[in-house]
Order: C-alpha cells, then sequence, then structure tokens
C-alpha cells in the first residue's frame, strides 16, 4: 500500500499573508523543502489542498493562485513537480461549496482514485480547523501545526483529542517513519 500527505498551503508550509496574489510573497516556513524531500523519500505522495476564498471573493484570479504555487514549487528547490495533485478551492464562504475545506471531497476522490493509498497512513496537515475538520471527515490521520494565524491548541477538533500538535511542519515531518 501507499500513502500521502495532503497538505494546507497558507499558514502550514508558507506565512499566511492573506489572499497573497503576487508570486514575490511567497516566504516558505524553513524546514519545508526538507520535510517534503523527507516525505518523498519515504514513500510519499505529497497533494496540496488550499481554500483560496480571495478567488470567489474576486479578489484575485485562480492564475494568480496557479503563478503563487509555481513560485512556490520554484523556490522549494526539489525536483519537479513536487506536488502529485494540487487542490485549489476557490468558494468564498457563503458560495456554494464543490471542494472548500473542511469539505473532504479531494481527499476522498483523491483516495478513490489511487485505490493503492492506504488511508490509516495518509495524513492531512493544516494550520486550521477546516483542516482538521477536512481530514477527520475523510477519516484520515490529521495533524495540526502552530505556524498560522490561530493556536491549534484551542480548536475544538484538537481539544477533543487524537490531533498531535506540531510547532512546524518541520516538526511533523520529522515525525514521519
Ligand atoms: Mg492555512
Amino acid at each position: 500500500m501507499s500513502r500521502a500527505l495532503f497538505l494546507d498551503r497558507d499558514g502550514t508550509l508558507i506565512i499566511d499573508k492573506v489572499y497573497l496574489a503576487d508570486p514575490a510573497g511567497v516566504e516558505i516556513f524553513p524546514g519545508v523543502a526538507e520535510g517534503l524531500q523527507r516525505a518523498r523519500s519515504l514513500g510519499y505522495k505529497l497533494f496540496l489542498f488550499t481554500n483560496q476564498s480571495g478567488i470567489g471573493r474576486g479578489l484575485h484570479t485562480i492564475e494568480d493562485t496557479h503563478r503563487v504555487n509555481a513560485r512556490f514549487e520554484e523556490r522549494l528547490g526539489l525536483p519537479r513537480p513536487v506536488f502529485d495533485g494540487i487542490c485549489i478551492a476557490p468558494e468564498a464562504p457563503g458560495q456554494p461549496i464543490a471542494y472548500r475545506k473542511p469539505s473532504p471531497r479531494f481527499i476522498l476522490e483523491t483516495l478513490a482514485a489511487n485505490p493503492s493509498l492506504d488511508p490509516t497512513q495518509c495524513w492531512m496537515v493544516g494550520d486550521s480547523a477546516a483542516d482538521l475538520g477536512a481530514g477527520l471527515a475523510a477519516n484520515i490521520n490529521v495533524a495540526a501545526v502552530q505556524t498560522g494565524k490561530v493556536d491549534p491548541r484551542t480548536l475544538p477538533e484538537v481539544k477533543q483529542g487524537g490531533v498531535p500538535v506540531f510547532a512546524t511542519f518541520a516538526d511533523f515531518a520529522a515525525t514521519l517513519a
């Protein structure tokens, strides 16, 4: 069986600039490239799963997000493509939901499309309640990081137990075996 990491972008892998539309604004947290490389070398597929409500709000375009993602991958300095798949959920809150976290749809569709993936060995890693909710709803493992705008230890998903909290994505990746 193979396994995968589903990764939030803003506040998890790069600094959350809120509605980031300019590739020049990409700032990767320390240790992220090494952590992604480590996961890859251990056989994890990597999927980026990012809510970008700035698109639905009309603040920027999906092309802007593609450019930001491309700059992010470029700056990682890893063999490309870094990610086996990328889901950009463009909906603003209140708009009909296609993929916006906490919907688990992207995770569930990815698992269905890759039957070799073992859900018990897959993780959703993120900084927000929406990330944790998506992973829990998809019935995969969930981890929270403290590099976002909210202290995940205050979130109900964490307080209820079973969701480990890591200071950074690098710290999470270091625990993978
Ligand atoms: Mg986030």
